[in-house]
């Protein structure tokens, strides 16, 4: 019955077409179903830039890093296309506040160097930025801007050089356990249709629940919101220009992050996180406006020489566990389900390791977590009551 395919894998965005692309390389025959095409804007993954960085509060991320920037590397390499632009990061906040204190721990502790800058001594080093005093500026280098949308296109179109099959335009309406394996039914242009493998990987994205409410006793906690990024006209370009200018996250009043120019001539883009916005990913999307005002006025205080007026807005999904911590394991009862979800607004950049532990875990016996990726907080069971 299993003889077409060994994985399926539901859902292009970064995470399915990083496990497709593992599997595929690891001689694994994968079928990967998108029921938009790859590359679409309606999902998590689709952009011109996320970024990626060491700087984390959290010890055991910032551990992976190495190897997460060198499988980055290695896609680069293989497949010829530029995927990482190097720019530094800059991480500025007040002196106590949580994430700077734990990041500079979790960076010392593994003896990864970073420069901390005053309010005065900041402007001189990189006149952008302007901060109040009792806040500091902590520099680290080894931080970067991935090309989203060419990041998962590139994913996708390796994966097919390795053997993969891509199916776009066809949605997967239910995975089933069957005889061991699963039957997963779908629906296309063509109508539907069922087709079977040894495994599924569930990648859906802010559509995980959907897939898995029929297949687990309790509810996954996974909240979906709205979110979006704007772009700021600047008004002296090379101040703004990579190399020049870092990537830039500020960790309170408000919380924001930037990037140097890259995707637009003359233009920034900066983005806020926003709170309890809980939508239907297919529910039609609008900006939020009364957002931009408050991005506008902290751009104003804190960056030097950028219109406050956006220029443009896109909007993208989050999908949140309630403690921002991702999903990456097998199904409790059915090991030949793996499920990978929940990555908020951090996930891109471990994208290609995310694929590496999932094809880890569909290599290994259910129970075995052998995988250079694999942390225990990431467990399924973690939900369950
Ligand atoms: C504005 C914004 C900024 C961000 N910034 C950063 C950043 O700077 N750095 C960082 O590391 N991360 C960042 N992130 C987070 C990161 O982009 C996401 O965590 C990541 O893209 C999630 O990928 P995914 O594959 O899980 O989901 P998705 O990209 O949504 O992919 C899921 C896919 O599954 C498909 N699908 C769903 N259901 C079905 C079905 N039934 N049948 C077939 N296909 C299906 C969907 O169409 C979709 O293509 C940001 C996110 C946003 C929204």
């Amino acid at each position: 019955m299993y003889d077409s395919y060994d994985s399926i894998v539901i859902g292009a965005g970064v995470m399915g077409s990083a496990a497709a692309y593992h599997l595929a390389k690891d001689g694994r025959r994968v079928l990967l179903i998108e029921q938009f095409k790859v590359g679409h804007t309606h999902g998590s993954s689709h952009g011109g830039s996320r970024i990626i960085r060491y700087t984390h509060d959290d010890v055991a991320y910032v551990r992976l890093m190495p190897a997460i920037f060198e499988l980055w590397r290695r896609l680069e390499a293989e497949s010829g296309i530029p995927l990482l632009q190097m720019t530094g990061g800059l991480y500025l906040g007040p002196e106590d506040e949580a994430f700077l204190c734990g990041a500079q721990q979790a960076l010392q502790t593994l003896q990864y160097p970073y420069e901390s800058l005053s309010p005065t001594e900041l402007p001189a080093r990189f006149p952008q930025f302007r901060i109040p005093s009792g806040w500091l500026a902590l520099y680290q280098e080894q931080s970067g801007i991935l090309a989203a949308t060419r990041c998962v296109e590139t994913l996708a179109r390796q994966a097919v050089r390795c053997g993969a099959t891509v199916r776009e335009q066809t949605q997967v309406q239910a995975v089933r356990p069957e005889g061991g394996g699963v039957a997963v039914r779908l629906a296309g242009a063509g109508g539907e249709e069922t087709v079977y493998a040894a495994q599924a990987v569930i990648t859906a994205g802010p559509w995980t629940q959907r897939l898995l409410a029929p297949l687990l006793p309790y509810a996954l906690p996974l909240q979906v919101t709205h979110q979006q990024v704007a772009y700021f006209a600047v008004e002296q370009p090379d101040l703004y220009a990579v190399g020049r200018c870092p990537l830039y996250i500020f960790t309170a009043l408000p919380h924001f992050y930037g990037f140097p120019i890259f995707e637009r001539a003359g233009e920034i883009k900066v983005g806020m996180e926003l709170v309890g916005t809980v939508v239907d990913p297919d529910a039609p999307r609008t900006a939020m406006d009364t957002a931009i005002p408050e991005l506008s006025a902290a751009i104003e205080r804190t960056l030097v020489g950028v219109r406050p007026e956006p220029t443009r807005v896109e909007l993208c999904l989050y999908t949140e566990t309630p403690n921002h911590h991702f999903i990456i394991d097998r199904h409790p009862e059915h090991p030949q389900i793996l499920i990978a979800g929940g990555f908020s607004g951090r996930g891109f950049k471990f994208g290609i390791a995310v694929g590496r532990l999932l094809a880890d875990l569909a290599a290994s016996a259910p129970g075995v977590y052998e995988s250079e990726f694999w942390l225990p907080r990431f467990a399924v069971t973690r939900f369950a009551h």
